[in-house]
């Protein structure tokens, strides 16, 4: 078992499960930032690292990360997640095993698909344990993929950063996948002018079915258009970059946009105004949540609608302060949860 209390990523963390099964040659790791505002809802993430500690480092970052994203999107859960680091040859079994580390924690940990989790994986889960989501959807009910939803988030935030219209107003996109080419076909059918980089050809070539004009990977930053939206991977927006973006707006559904903390200040003090990822990406989790609250689609439907507001009041809030937009967002979340503690 690793210590994780002094680990660097600790952030008071109710609890953190280590499960290892020599016989399966499964090794996994369950933290538990918060259930203050309900059960800590967090993918399960597989994936290999050079050292075990790695693990350990994703599965309290990324915890804490989940805190923040469903309480800012109102959701009665709390933050938590799950990486399983050490994958056996019998990857039901060891997915079996999972479930019922997770049926142990009796309902305050709910689990769902992560990077290189299968719905097939969320089935095994199931077989375990009922607090899992990720399942294919049933009529009627929330469920099934999350990333039109995410898709949707993004479409009405940039919408309400340009007071409504998107009539010919000019965005560029990076990453044109499932959320990215959603973005581009919603954005599209509203008079938007596209320009797109992916470095998948055939990605983004299908964007231009859409009438999109294409750009180079490394200058789709430098593009001068009303919104740059990053929907690619993290860490884009940085000392490197930040200087060339050449928007007024960044508003994009990546997660982990910013590379460290003083990007943020870095984007104020070139007056770019920036819609920090977890305000703005929490489509696909409020659809993963609806599925375990056994909520309606016309439920999901009414949470995502009300991003753009929550991001309003975010960059109010950093306006009014004198804070960076990030700063503010994780600003109303700790008073949030502080709330709920003294409530
Ligand atoms: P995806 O894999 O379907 O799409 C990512 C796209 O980005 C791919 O087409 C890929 O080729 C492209 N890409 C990778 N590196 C690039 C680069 N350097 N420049 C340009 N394009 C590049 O993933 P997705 O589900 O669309 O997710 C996109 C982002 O949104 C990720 O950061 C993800 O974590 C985040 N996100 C997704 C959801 C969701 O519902 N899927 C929810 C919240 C956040």
């Amino acid at each position: 078992m690793m210590d994780y209390r002094s680990h660097a990523s600790f952030d008071g963390h109710e609890e953190v499960v280590f499960v290892n099964d020599g016989r399966l040659g499964f090794s996994a790791i369950i933290a538990l930032h918060s259930t203050a505002l309900g059960p800590a809802g967090g993918g399960c993430r597989i994936w290999r690292y050079g050292k075990d500690e790695e693990a350990l480092t994703d599965a309290l970052r990324l915890s804490r990360g989940m805190t923040y994203k469903n309480a800012m999107a109102e959701l009665p859960m709390g933050g938590g997640k799950g990486v399983i680091y050490r994958m056996g040859v019998d990857r039901a079994a060891c997915m079996e095993r999972f479930g019922e580390a997770v049926e142990q924690l009796g309902g305050r940990y709910v689990t769902a698909e992560d990077v290189g989790a299968t719905v097939d994986d969320m089935r095994s889960i199931a077989r375990r344990t009922s607090y899992v989501a990720g399942l294919p959807k049933e009529d009627g009910r929330a469920g099934g993929d999350p990333s039109p939803w995410t898709s949707l988030g993004v479409f009405l935030s940039i919408q309400a950063l340009l007071d409504g219209s998107l009539r010919d107003r000019t965005i560029a996109v990076q990453g044109a996948g499932a959320v990215g080419f959603g973005l581009c076909k919603l954005l599209a059918a509203e008079g938007a002018r596209l320009i797109v980089a992916d470095v998948n050809a055939a990605n983004a070539e299908r964007a231009t079915s859409l009438g999109a004009a294409l750009a180079p990977v490394d200058q789709i930053h430098r593009v001068k258009a009303d919104v740059f939206s990053p929907n690619a991977l993290g860490a884009g927006l940085n000392a490197r970059t930040i200087p060339e973006i050449a928007s007024p707006i960044v508003c994009g559904a990546a997660n982990n946009q910013l590379e460290t903390e003083e990007d943020g200040a870095r984007l104020v003090a070139r007056g770019v105004v920036y819609a920090p990822d977890y305000v703005v990406n929490a489509g696909g989790i409020i659809n993963v949540s609806a599925e375990y609250l056994g909520e309606s689609e016309a439920q999901v439907d009414a949470r995502v609608r009300a991003i753009p507001r929550r991001l309003l009041r975010v960059l109010e809030t950093a306006r009014a302060e004198g804070m960076a937009p990030h700063q503010a967002a994780d600003r109303i979340v700790r008073d949030r949860i502080a709330a709920a503690g003294r409530a």
